[in-house]
């Protein structure tokens, strides 16, 4: 951070705060939030993890899960006044104020100090600190660093360890995609002697899934997956149907997007899902290919170079209709050979 010194100062006064997630928080988000919180309440804070949604139930086992307060299910006015009374605001694994929905607006306007700490690109200016860096791999890391920075690494125990290591072991997709750096390696491997347990963990996230997930990938992956190799491109399109058939939960699609890539010779991946309240759009690459680029251009979102969201609010055979329509402009970027 660059002020470290006015931001440590800061802290130096008990606060009240608030850390803000992203919409459908993944483990990254959830669990950089909640080891930041951990760490703030060891420094005499007082904190509350807000998310604008609910979230899958593989990271409700994360220390401090039962005291988040869950925008959406609760009458606006709780989350509104906690808002409303907190002197700091945190905001992590987002940056812009869109991707938090309905409560964007009340963020916005707060008086509230702001600290933002994110690794997203093409960050939105609204906070007075900031914690960013777009080639993390991970907002986990960024807040161990801050720790660090503040040179309080001493205080992460286990607790806040196994939170930071699930963020930085999903957003790498468990240490294997493009931006799995030394750095990461490095900062997981602290975490580790302070307490986090790798087995633990990737079995809480990767391996507690229910029957009918399972059940789901296997439709998804015989039924769905359609390749188009003119494109170097793999594509899933799931309705609300199917969905509500497998009786899928929050966070039950997640990584599905991931076996299109898996393909040899597949660059360009995609998950789109009708959410019922919009169309939803998961996007993976592989090398140059930004899908960062694609899904701010085409589909109102955004993320990482090889990996971003984004949303229609057409219907599902129109935002398919949609996608397929801009590949010939992307061809050539498609088939170009990389090292
Ligand atoms: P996922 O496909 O796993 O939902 O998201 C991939 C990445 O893109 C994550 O870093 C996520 O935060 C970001 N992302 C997902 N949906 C959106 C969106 O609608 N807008 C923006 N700006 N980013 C998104
Ligand atoms: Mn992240």
């Amino acid at each position: 951070m660059q002020n470290i010194s006015a931001f440590k100062e800061y802290l130096n006064r008990p606060r009240k705060v608030i850390i803000v997630t992203h919409f459908k928080p993944d483990a990254d988000a959830l669990g950089s939030s909640l080891g930041l919180a951990g760490y703030l309440k060891k420094k005499g804070h007082q904190v509350t993890v807000v998310t604008p949604s609910d979230y899958p139930d593989f990271i409700t086992w994360m220390p401090g899960n039962k005291d988040v307060v869950i925008f959406q299910r609760e009458k606006p006015q709780k989350p509104k006044q906690l808002i409303a009374e907190a002197d700091t605001i945190f905001c992590l694994d987002f940056s812009s104020l869109n991707r938090i929905n309905d409560l964007g607006e009340f963020v916005r306007v707060s008086t509230a100090k702001k600290v933002l700490i994110d690794h997203h690109l093409e960050p939105e200016q609204f906070a007075d600190f900031e914690q960013w860096d777009g080639t993390a791999a991970s907002t986990a890391e960024l807040v161990f660093q801050l720790i660090d920075e503040l040179g309080d690494k001493s205080l992460i125990d286990q607790d806040i360890a196994n939170c930071l290591y699930a963020g930085i072991m999903t957003d790498t997709g468990g240490f294997r995609h493009s931006n799995t750096t030394y750095k990461v390696f490095q900062i997981a491997g602290e975490l580790v002697a302070l307490g986090a347990n790798p087995s633990k963990v990737s079995k809480q996230i990767y391996d507690t899934n229910s029957i009918e997930r399972l059940r789901l990938m296997g439709y998804v992956l015989s039924q769905k997956l359609k390749v188009l190799p003119e494109y170097r491109t793999a594509y899933i399109v799931l309705t609300a149907e199917e969905l509500k058939n497998f009786s899928s939960q929050t966070g039950d699609t997640e990584g599905f997007v991931n076996y299109g890539l898996s393909i040899k010779g597949i660059k360009l991946s995609v998950l789109i899902s009708d959410r019922r309240e919009n169309i939803k759009l998961s996007f993976r690459s592989l090398g140059n290919f930004s899908v960062n680029d694609m899904a701010r251009k085409y589909f109102d979102g955004g993320g990482h170079r090889n990996a971003s969201g984004g949303q229609t609010k057409l219907s599902l055979e129109q935002t398919l209709e949609k996608f397929l329509s801009i590949l010939p402009e992307y061809k050539e970027q498609l088939l170009a050979e990389e090292n």
